[in-house]
């Protein structure tokens, strides 16, 4: 096939950049043509996209912390057309010195700058950037704005009383997933029901992808589409998985895909500062200091008893609107059912300051 015989020849040009010594791009541009005296079958590939190969090579040496390895076969799945060399129409996709093929297009993409191709689990994808123009922010009046409070108990819950649920896409996929794993291992190494294993494993992976991709983009039009200033709070997700206690179920809820999802489809979408936002009051601010475990806010000074990820984001919304100086409205909560005990015990913590119950085995937010 066509497209693995390209792959095949950047792949060539990969590792024949990595066996001399490091040299600038333009040197790589040029030493490419000089390539292409002593290789003539260079020439069948479409030349600005030998280029990129050299580029590739040129990012991975800046952001390597080791030594680049040779790339095998299976280690080499990418090729990038930029500029010239392709063009895309109905439902079809012509590369120079490859042909024209079908494709099945998601979106009608304008202004096309990039074609990338790669292959993943034996399947073909074609990845297009498209170059748009950036929103200006300036003198537009916000009609709805909206703070969210991530956590892994709940996936979201708004400061309009908005709860999104955690799916928990990989947590629900342990099973199957450590057989899968199980039978990789077992089988012999570079036999064929090893590679097929390994495959299936692949598959297993790429499917959970897909479930938690779906769900970021539902998730994330759901706000954007409602709202047009979203206020999110900043997670440096990189410490937080140093617990390693939560950091698969931290890693799983995919937090950040959801700020860069959210940070492209909405009007504006800003990153709040999260600190001291579930421990002072909305209302009143008032510290109420509490664990992990504890799911309720209740303060003892006005009295107000809420949701404890409803009060983040409470918090995320008037930090916020502080931040941008717009108007701070101060909003009546939706009061929310609390069993009895969990109020008692609420009220014993914050009135008499005893020691807080250690936090069980699946807090939320910070
Ligand atoms: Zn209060």
């Amino acid at each position: 096939m066509a497209l693995e015989q390209t792959l095949d020849g950047c792949r060539w040009v990969y590792n024949y950049f990595l066996s001399i010594p490091p040299m600038s791009e333009y040197d790589m541009n040029y030493a490419l043509t000089e390539l292409k005296e002593q290789h003539p079958w260079l020439r069948n590939y479409h030349s600005k996209m030998l280029q990129m190969v050299g580029k590739q090579v040129a990012t991975a040496r800046k952001t390597a912390k080791r030594k680049l390895s040779y790339r095998y076969h299976d280690r080499f799945n990418t090729f990038t057309y930029n500029q010239t060399g392709f063009r895309m129409e109905n439902n079809k996709l012509a590369l120079s010195k490859i042909g024209s093929m079908n494709i099945v297009m998601h979106r009608q993409p304008i202004n096309v700058k990039q074609v990338t191709i790669c292959r993943k689990n034996g399947r073909w994808y074609a990845v297009v950037a498209c170059e748009i123009l950036r929103k200006q922010y300036s003198s537009i009046r916000y009609s709805k704005p909206v703070g969210i409070d991530v956590g892994i108990a709940k996936f979201a819950h708004d400061s309009d009383n908005h709860i999104v649920e955690n799916p928990q896409f990989l947590t629900k996929m342990l099973k199957p997933l450590r057989r899968a794993h199980r039978r990789v291992s077992r089988r012999q190494q570079g036999s064929s029901n090893h590679r097929k294993a390994k495959h299936m494993l692949a598959r297993l992976y790429e499917k959970i992808n897909y479930k938690r991709r779906d769900f970021l983009h539902k998730t994330s039009t759901y706000y954007c589409s409602r709202y047009d200033l979203i206020f999110l709070e900043r997670l440096r997700v990189a410490n937080l998985t140093r617990n390693h206690k939560l950091a698969r179920k931290i890693l799983d809820a995919s937090w950040s895909t959801f700020n860069t999802m959210c940070q492209y489809k909405a009007n504006r979408m800003v990153e709040v500062e999260p600190a001291y936002s579930s421990i002072d009051c909305h209302r009143c601010s008032q510290p109420v200091p509490k664990s992990l475990a504890v799911r309720t806010h209740s303060c003892p000074k006005c009295r107000a008893v809420l949701d404890r990820d409803y009060n983040s984001a409470m918090n995320h919304l008037q930090n916020g609107l502080e931040m941008l100086h717009l108007p701070v409205e101060r909003r009546e909560i939706t009061p929310v059912e609390i069993p009895k005990e969990s109020l008692k015990q609420e009220f014993h913590i914050v009135t008499y300051g005893l020691p807080e119950k250690r936090a069980q085995a699946c807090p939320g937010s910070q």
